[in-house]
């Protein structure tokens, strides 16, 4: 029997995959030996990310990209095309976070424009370049492709003062689900995955604060935050064959925190 979480010959792009969650799952995916494109804006950032990658079974490439931008993602996808031939598995996981709490009466248009074209936009932008090319390879009978997402608790708990942010990522578990029915037959599943506290950039301002690690820490059962390879794991499960029966799913990686 072969090994159903072989990825070699598969392609993956990651938006925001130059640090954080992304950068943990791009490693994953290429030491399973998927070829994987990372799209970020930061070219500095981007290579430091591809030779973290180096020496893997799966080649990587990078592309500088701004995931708000439609064209930016558009020539991210020709370019990745050029370079592997084919996509087959697109991580929309690039995100900002909310900036600093402000209370909802005083939420400014500007704020709430800037998160949903970065979070919500986004996705939208990469997994319709991303499913588009996959429909197309459905129809000359390749019917394999996987869109994955980058949600969070945001989405399904009450987060004060973060209301803009939590509908950005709560509008992505309905995506997915929606996508899941519209292109299951075309071999595509499509799934979201929802990280609890997580080290990264995004979070080492709150992580730097003891009071808020007082508060946090004892609500999460394995007693730790979550580091960005927490979610190889995942990655390599749905970019895999062994996944094919598994879509419309809402993947909670939070250590425990929501059994609390
Ligand atoms: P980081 O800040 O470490 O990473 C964010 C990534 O997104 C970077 O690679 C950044 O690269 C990229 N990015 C941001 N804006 C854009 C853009 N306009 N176009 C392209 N790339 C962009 O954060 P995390 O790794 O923590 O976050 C990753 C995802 O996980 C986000 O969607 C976040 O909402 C989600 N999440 C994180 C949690 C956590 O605890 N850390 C909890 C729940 C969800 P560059 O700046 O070079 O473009």
């Amino acid at each position: 029997m072969s090994n159903i979480f072989d990825l070699s010959g598969r392609v993956a792009v990651v938006t925001g995959g130059n640090g954080g969650i992304g950068l943990g799952i791009a490693q994953a995916l290429a030491a399973a030996g998927c070829n994987v494109s990372i799209w970020s804006r930061n070219a500095e950032k981007n290579k430091a990310a591809a030779a973290s990658l180096d020496g893997l079974a799966g080649k990587v490439q990078t592309q500088i990209c701004d995931v708000t931008d439609t064209a930016s993602v558009k020539s991210a996808m020709d370019a990745t095309l050029k370079t592997f031939g084919r996509v087959d598995g697109c991580f929309a996981n690039a995100g900002i976070g909310g900036g600093g709490r402000h209370n909802f009466i005083d939420r400014t248009e500007e704020q709430w424009r800037t998160m949903f074209a970065t979070n919500l936009d986004g996705v939208f932008h990469a997994f319709q370049v991303a499913a588009r090319h996959m429909t197309e390879r459905a129809e000359a009978g390749d019917k394999f492709g996987r869109l994955v997402a980058t949600s969070s608790l945001a989405s399904i708990f009450g987060t004060a003062r973060n209301e803009h942010y939590a509908a950005t990522k709560a509008a992505i578990n309905a995506l997915v689900r929606a996508l899941a029915v519209e292109l299951a037959r075309q071999g595509v599943t499509a799934n979201a995955i929802l990280p609890g506290w997580i080290k990264s950039d995004m979070t080492a301002g709150i992580m730097g604060n003891d009071k808020f690690v007082a508060n946090v820490m004892p609500r999460i059962p394995v007693r730790r935050f979550g580091e960005p390879s927490d979610f190889g794991g995942i990655a390599v499960y749905l970019m895999s064959k062994a996944s094919s029966y598994h879509t419309a799913d809402t993947f909670v990686i939070d250590g425990g925190y929501t059994a609390f």
